[in-house]
């Protein structure tokens, strides 16, 4: 008998109370019941940005509210720098590619966080750069950049910072009016413990500066419609009714529980994975800079990546994540964001000890799930 679990960064399990409210009968949207949702989950969204500005919701995959960033922000013949410490970072380059953005690329070598003061010193050399895009979890290398100190740079100049926060909402702190993030863009699949759908996208007052000028073809993705109808608690478009009825039934857990104690159960969840990969063995592939909602582990000697991952997958109904791109085969990951806590992890140490076991990699068995145990009990 196979049991699945999820245990990939996006999408993520959902809750039963999320479960049930997906399962409920649709209504119209265009209603005061649905109007009072909305409110609230204006609200709700409010306390996770840790913002007061508006939190505006798009009917799209996270990509979805990275585009709006983008289009809403710049025109074509504009120049941003874009910090590519992985996929994530790279999808920035290829927007503002496809719109005719002359992206000055900050490469990092992955695995590595980005030194703000790179992010800087291009800052001073070209003072027309109008906006950095950062990526705060990147989920492809398991990294955490320190946005904080990138929005300490960016602060005083004319430049703007965008945020992805896809993967990092609700899994790490990010403080977007107390450290001045002008866009932190997000998706429900991850961290919020949603089925995907929504893109989240909150803007600060320097940042509609850019927005009333910018000269990009835009029209779905215009978040001046956004806000227009969001003054009216209301949505340019059909909104995904029934995955905003489902975000309300997540919003209710987040705030039961509190952000502090959310992020302190994610560092515990990461410390807890972090301990146990070292004690079967294993490399951490972003040791200095690890996340707190993923952690990317090198595939050792010997051992076929991809074929671990799907053994445990289709063997075991395991799920973790491979590697992506240039990290195909190379890498794993073992998500610990959202609905996912410290049993689940266990098991998935379990699995995994189970399959490099017969797959030939040298360790004492348990030792991995032993490791993790000793950080859940303290
Ligand atoms: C998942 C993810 C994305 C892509 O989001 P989609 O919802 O698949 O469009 C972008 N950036 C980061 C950091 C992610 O984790």
């Amino acid at each position: 008998m196979k049991k699945n679990y999820l245990l990939t960064p996006g999408p993520t399990p959902l809750p039963p109370e999320v479960c049930e409210a997906l399962a409920r009968p649709i209504i119209h949207h265009r209603t005061p019941q649905f109007q009072a949702i909305l409110k609230e989950v204006g609200e709700g969204l409010q306390y996770i940005f840790q913002t007061k500005n508006d939190v505006f919701i798009l009917t799209s995959s996270g990509t979805g509210a990275m585009e709006a960033a983008v289009v809403n922000l710049l025109s074509s013949g504009d120049t941003a720098i874009t910090v590519e410490g992985g996929k994530f970072g790279e999808r920035w380059t290829e927007l503002c590619k496809a719109y005719g953005i002359n992206a000055k690329v900050l490469k990092v070598e992955w695995g590595k966080a980005v030194d703000p003061k790179e992010i800087e010193k291009l800052l001073k050399q070209d003072p027309t750069i109008k906006a950095v895009f950062v990526t705060a979890c990147e989920t492809s290398t398991g990294v955490d950049n320190n946005i904080k100190a990138i929005a300490e740079v960016i602060k005083p100049t004319k430049a703007v910072l965008v945020v992805d926060a896809i993967s990092a909402l609700a899994s790490v702190d990010l403080k977007t009016d107390e450290w001045g993030l002008d866009m932190v863009v997000s998706g429900s699949q991850k961290g919020m413990m949603l089925p995907p759908g929504l893109g989240f996208i909150s803007i600060s007052e320097k940042a509609y500066k850019l927005i009333e000028v910018s000269r990009s073809p835009r029209y779905y993705l215009d978040l001046r419609l956004a806000k227009k109808a969001w003054a009216k608690t209301d949505t340019p478009f059909t909104p995904a009714i029934s995955v905003i009825i489902a975000l309300k039934a997540a919003l209710d857990i987040i705030k039961q529980q509190g952000l502090e104690n959310i992020f302190a159960r994610h560092k515990k969840m990461a410390d807890a994975t972090r301990k146990a990969m070292l004690a079967l063995g294993l490399e951490l592939f972003a040791p200095s800079a690890a996340s707190e909602g993923v952690t990317a582990v090198k595939v050792p000697q010997g051992i076929d990546g991809e074929k671990l991952v799907k053994t445990m997958r289709d063997t075991h109904g395991v799920t973790i994540a491979g590697g992506q791109a240039e990290l195909k085969g190379k890498v794993f990951r073992i998500a610990h964001m959202g609905y996912i806590n410290e049993f689940d992890i266990i098991l998935g140490i379990s699995c995994l000890e189970k399959v490099l076991y017969q797959m030939g990699h040298k360790f004492e068995l348990g030792k991995g799930i032993k490791a993790a145990e000793e950080v859940f009990l303290k």
